[in-house]
């Protein structure tokens, strides 16, 4: 582990932002420290409205992230009453956390982390914490405390695994007045990860890296045991219903609709590939943390009513011992392991999806090594893993997310999605929770929106062999294809028909119809496997119902496409699939009306700008988000009940009331 500290970037003088600083070094390390796991803690003055100064904890709150927290991230506590806590010989979780709450010299500050009391009993002024998986390699064996003590010796004091929380700190009380001494520079928990402290937070950071580098430099040195290396084809091409299939029924077991994310690399392919994958990947997550975005155990292959089953029972054998009747998680797995598909990984949403990802491929390399070329891996057992699972202080740590939003889980597919109408319907149904593939010709589309749920692909949806690539790269994203805004569209130059261009006519039909077509022909397999029930948003035009001189290309092709759609109403309700039309007039807040050309227009009608836009029977602008309303409420619930409908979105028309 490369020592990042950077003299100039942290004055030593200010403690609290120099531990900012120090625990942004050791969140931006992913082998250290991954979502919201690790944390760290300076002991420094608090100034109180008197002018009296207390001796204070500032510990990292919930809801921080480590590699991006700033000192508001950190919550300030009175030492004097964190040793009062810590004299007790009891305290229940939810009375500890009360009591951390209620201590916060700043009543804005975030919920302290659970490990404050552990944080204020080490004495020293600076405190760093981490999930190292170099850690976890040295300790998940059945030797992991013999091996700690041969790369280490006593320079560190071990402690055997506990829940976090007050026993820990307990536990941590005695093994330090057995083991620690002058020379100790860190604390090993089996299962769990590293402490490492010292008088600032640059020494505790250093020694942080000191320890890890050594572990790395012990596990390096260790031989390869001979395994057969199987031959492994590339990325395999998989069918995307098969894909699609497996998520309806993950997201049956669920009970909502649920993101399926697919990656393979000839790491995975390996490891999924593995004589032994069933036993190794079931024994149990790298840290007791883990297991709320992962769950105990991936599903091997994919019988997921057969896993739906074993969680079912593991979950009554374990409540039977629990206190409170506890209510039980969605048997769903998390982590698939495949020997087709490789990994795939699932959540409510892509960025759910993406966390499981991000440590079970942590994992592989750590569950490898120690069955390759250690005594082999051994995980916590399923009693200690379960209450981990069970435990509301960290169900919380779900809980800070928010409630799960209206189209969470559920996947749209947007043409035009970087201009105008399109924009607008993309950027509503990821407000309202959706993960949304956008199509654009714009070379911008796949960074026009960010965030994990967006998937932005450069487009023409002429073209439909790029249209093909683009649903593939978004049903291994997010594992299917739900809902459809039909947005990209071209409007072609005036023309009468005595002077029609067969050119734009082509274009007008290609672009506006045939593109449709194409999509919903590659779509509707996909349409029929969505958990939530296909959504297909079609944007038309007021011109199908009410065609304007010299626009007969445009009118006719939008004409068609309201057809289409039709056809598609019939054609799909029996799987559940609805289709609805939107007309909308011109909407003018898009690139394309700049201040010129409205001029122009308004000039052609004798009539001033604002009269031009709002030429309709409530004399009103019509938005693109007033149309992006619209077609989201359609795709909504509200609207369950409705197919083959087309909607008026211009301000009142005589020619189409
Ligand atoms: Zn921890």
């Amino acid at each position: 582990m490369e020592n990042l500290w950077n003299e100039n970037d942290c004055k030593d003088s200010d403690t609290l932002s120099c531990c900012a600083y120090g625990s942004r070094l050791l969140g931006s390390d992913r082998s250290l420290v991954l979502h919201g796991g690790g944390n760290t803690s300076v002991k420094a003055d608090w100034q109180d409205v008197t002018g009296e100064v207390v001796a204070a904890l500032y510990v990292k709150g919930s809801g921080w992230d480590l590699a991006s927290i700033e000192v508001p991230g950190f919550t300030p506590l009175p030492i004097s009453r964190m040793q009062e806590l810590l004299r007790l010989d009891k305290l229940s979780d939810e009375d500890m956390m009360a009591e951390l709450s209620t201590a916060r010299l700043r009543p804005d500050a975030p919920q302290p982390s659970v490990e404050t009391l552990l944080h204020a009993f080490l004495p020293y002024r600076a405190v760093q914490h981490s999930h190292a998986d170099v850690i976890l390699s040295l300790t998940n064996v059945e030797e992991g405390e013999e091996t700690v003590r041969e790369v280490y010796g006593d320079s560190v004091v071990v402690v055997p695994y506990v829940m976090p929380g007050f026993d820990l700190a307990q536990l941590v009380q005695e093994a330090w007045s057995d083991q620690a001494h002058s020379g100790t520079t860190g604390m090993v928990l089996l299962h769990h990860g590293l402490f490492t402290f010292a008088e600032t937070t640059r020494e505790a950071y250093s020694r942080h890296s000191d320890l890890i580098s050594q572990a790395e430099g012990f596990l390096a040195q260790l031989p390869e045991k001979n395994r057969s290396e199987k031959e492994l084809s590339g990325k395999a091409e998989v069918t995307l219903t098969a894909l699609a299939s497996l998520r309806k029924k993950i997201s049956d077991v669920a009970g909502s609709p649920m993101i399926l994310s697919r990656q393979t690399n000839s790491e995975i392919q390996s490891f999924v590939n593995r004589s032994d994958i069933d036993d190794l990947s079931n024994r149990g997550p790298l840290t007791p943390d883990h297991i709320i975005r992962t769950k105990r155990t991936p599903l091997v292959g994919r019988d997921v009513d057969q896993y739906a089953q074993e969680y079912t029972d593991y979950f009554e054998r374990n409540n039977q011992r629990s206190e409170n009747d506890l209510t039980m998680l969605d048997p769903a797995p998390r982590v698939i392991l495949d020997q087709e598909f490789g990994l795939i990984t699932i959540g409510a949403t892509g960025k759910d999806a993406d966390i499981a990802s991000d440590i079970y491929k942590q994992t592989i390399p750590v569950l490898e090594r120690l069955e390759d070329q250690r005594s082999g891996y051994v995980a916590l057992g399923e009693e200690d893993l379960f209450d981990l699972e069970y435990w509301d202080l960290e169900q919380a740590k779900l809980r800070l997310a928010g409630p799960r939003k209206e189209f969470a889980g559920q996947v749209a597919l947007v043409t035009g999605a970087a201009s105008g109408i399109g924009h607008a319907c993309a950027s509503e149904l990821l407000k309202r929770g959706a993960s949304v593939i956008g199509i654009d010709i714009n070379p911008e589309t796949e960074t026009i929106f960010s965030g994990p749920e967006w998937l932005g692909n450069v487009v023409d949806v002429s073209d439909e062999d790029a249209q093909i690539a683009a649903i593939r790269r978004g049903v291994e994203r997010f594992g299917g294809v739900d809902m459809l805004v039909a947005g990209a569209g071209v409007f072609p130059s005036t023309e009468l028909i005595s002077e029609l261009s067969i050119e734009s006519w082509e274009k007008a039909m290609d672009i506006n119809v045939t593109s449709v077509a194409r999509l919903f022909h590659h779509l509707a397999p996909l349409f029929a496997l969505a958990p939530a029930g296909g959504k297909v948003v079609v944007i038309a035009s007021r011109n199908a119902l009410a065609p304007g001189k010299g626009a007969a290309a445009y009118s006719t092709s939008k004409s068609a496409l309201t057809q289409l759609s039709r056809v598609a109403a019939l054609e799909w309700a029996e799987h559940g699939v609805r289709v609805n039309v939107v007309h909308p007039d011109n909407v003018f807040d898009t690139g394309l009306w700049t201040e010129e050309v409205l001029t122009e227009r308004a000039a052609k009608y004798n009539m001033t700008v604002d009269e031009y836009k709002a030429r309709n029977l409530l004399k009103m602008e019509v938005s693109a988000q007033h149309v992006a309303s619209a077609v989201v409420e359609l795709c909504s619930n509200r609207f369950g009940a409705t197919t083959g409908a087309q909607i008026p979105i211009d301000g009142g028309n005589e020619r189409t009331i």
